[in-house]
């Protein structure tokens, strides 16, 4: 059996964890390898390494760091179909879809190029007479990302050209689901002339995500991940004295309007829902239909989820894979039954599929819960599974009011052929990443991944210019230099 290692120190090492979990393909339960549960000790040695290379690695001009971002842009390119399938063979997601999430990726290589423009400061002449002053930025020492399941080859990278560009050092946590792609993305990073130290690796769970957040050398955590974890690691984070920044889960609400273009909204909304088999944070979980979009929409979306073809990802023509485990798959058709009994009608039930060849795999077709109670556990709750609930209003303004009533404000999104109902979406609601007739509203690398509300945590989303704040702190410096100081020339 395949242990995953860690890598520290520019080595690849063999944890001395004493606990090791099985990574699964959920397609087929076949078991691919076993990652270890490494301990606080192993976090403290990825610590130290990172901080004894942090002393040289920001003295390194930053034009010169970037070269070895060129270089992982290269091999992440050659080596791309090769992280795509180990994308899906572990996460169970399309090769569409792991292709899509890794050139997402790279783009984030390519925007964190330009760190020498981004992270130029400010100066100022004369601010006073004879004086001068500047702000420069400077990185601040050792960053730990830690990664949830479902993007496991681009999530980390949200982060680490930025963190590595900007002259920090890093040590990545993968979710202990899927740690196979990045140690892909590891064995590319050790061609790319970074000294030892600078990218780190420790494989685990809890138990290490604990020692990241309590070690003093580490002063910068990157989290995305369930609600419910970000909270706790924002809070322990934060009292500890580091600077956080933790993405959290969504329940992502789309309003159909009764001008919208129907055939379109359906097909990119059906993708949204149950792209990924809904495990995206961005997935639309949430339809509410206005006026007399609700009898068109609602058939239109019944025949999109009856007709998805389920199954393997690396198989032909397949447009939605399995969940990531077990436990996932009973979750979600427990949330299902909730719904039922909350009173909505399961109009198309996803639940015990059978998909030949693939019988063990943890299979959920997608799922149209329609009348589902605005007030009901399930309206408010995130499956994070294909399971599309409809609710219906009858005008914009009460549309609106549902969404900016949830918890959460990681994306939504409108369908509309008219500009000024657009604009007032965009305008009123309370989300952070907004849609108009667009079903995934994924900001682009040179924008901020804008979560709002129990979505985020802290004031410095990942990506982009948000990303080079997050990763450096600013230094006002003010100078006088008299005349009669100096050899006059
Ligand atoms: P998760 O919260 O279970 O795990 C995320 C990471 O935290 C993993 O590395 C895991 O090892 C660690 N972890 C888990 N429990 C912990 C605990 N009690 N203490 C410390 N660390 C712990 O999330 P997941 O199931 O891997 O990912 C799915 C969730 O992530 C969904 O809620 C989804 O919405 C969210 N997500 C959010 C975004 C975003 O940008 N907002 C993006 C992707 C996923």
């Amino acid at each position: 059996m395949k242990k995953v290692m860690n890598f520290v120190h520019g080595t690849w090492q063999a944890s001395a964890a004493t606990e090791y979990l099985a990574v699964v393909n959920p397609a087929t339960a076949e078991t691919l390898a076993s990652v270890p549960l490494s301990s606080a000790s192993e976090v403290a040695a990825a610590a130290e390494a990172a901080h004894e290379a942090f002393q040289s690695w920001r003295r390194v001009p930053a034009p010169t760091r970037i070269q070895s971002l060129f270089k992982m842009k290269a091999l992440l390119e050659e080596n791309f179909e090769e992280i795509a399938r180990t994308i899906t063979l572990e996460c169970g997601k399309t090769i569409g879809e792991s292709r899509g999430e890794m050139r997402r990726a790279i783009e984030n290589v390519e925007v964190a190029c330009g760190i020498p423009t981004m992270m130029m400061g400010d100066f100022s002449e004369d601010i006073a007479s004879g004086i001068d002053s500047m702000m420069i930025r400077q990185p601040l020492g050792v960053c730990a990302i830690i990664a949830p399941f479902n993007f496991p080859g681009m999530i980390p990278f949200w982060f680490l050209p930025y963190a590595i560009a900007t002259g920090n050092t890093v040590i990545v946590k993968p979710s202990e689901k899927v740690p196979m792609t990045m140690v892909k993305v590891f064995e590319l990073l050790e061609q790319c002339d970074l000294p030892s130290g600078v990218v780190n690796m420790v494989n685990g769970s809890k138990g290490a995500v604990d020692a990241i957040l309590d070690h003093p050398l580490i002063k910068a955590i990157s989290f995305v991940g369930s609600t419910a974890v970000a909270k706790q690691i924002y809070a322990r984070a934060s009292a500890n004295g580091k600077r956080v920044q933790a993405q959290g889960g969504a329940k992502n609400p789309i309003i159909i309007l009764p001008d919208a273009d129907m055939a379109m909204t359906t097909q990119i909304t059906a993708d949204s829902a149950f792209g990924c088999a809904g495990q995206r944070c961005l997935a639309a979980s949430v339809a509410i239909t206005v006026g007399e979009a609700r009898h068109t929409y609602t058939e239109a979306i019944a025949d999109a989820a009856v007709s998805r073809v389920v199954g393997f990802g690396l198989d032909e023509g397949v447009q939605m894979g399995p969940v990531i485990s077990v436990p996932s798959r009973e979750r979600i058709e427990s949330l299902i039954q909730q719904g039922a009994n909350e009173g909505a009608t399961v109009v198309v039930d996803g639940r015990s599929p059978q998909i030949s060849g693939y019988e063990n795999g943890n299979f959920v077709r997608p799922t149209i819960l329609s009348n589902v109670n605005p007030k009901g556990n399930i309206a408010h709750t995130e499956i994070f599974g294909p399971v599309l609930s409809l609710m219906h209003v009858n005008s914009i303004d009460e549309a609106i009011q549902l969404v900016n009533g949830g918890q959460y404000g990681n994306m939504a999104c409108l369908f509309t052929s008219s500009g000024s109902a657009a604009r007032k979406f965009r305008s009123e609601v309370d989300a952070g990443n907004v849609g108009i007739n667009i079903g995934v509203a994924a900001p682009m690398a040179f924008f901020p991944f804008s979560g709002w509300k129990e979505s985020f945590f802290g004031t410095l989303h990942g990506q982009g210019h948000h990303a080079v704040e997050f990763f450096t702190q600013t230094k006002v410096v003010v100078e006088r230099w008299p005349k009669t100081w100096s050899r006059q020339f």
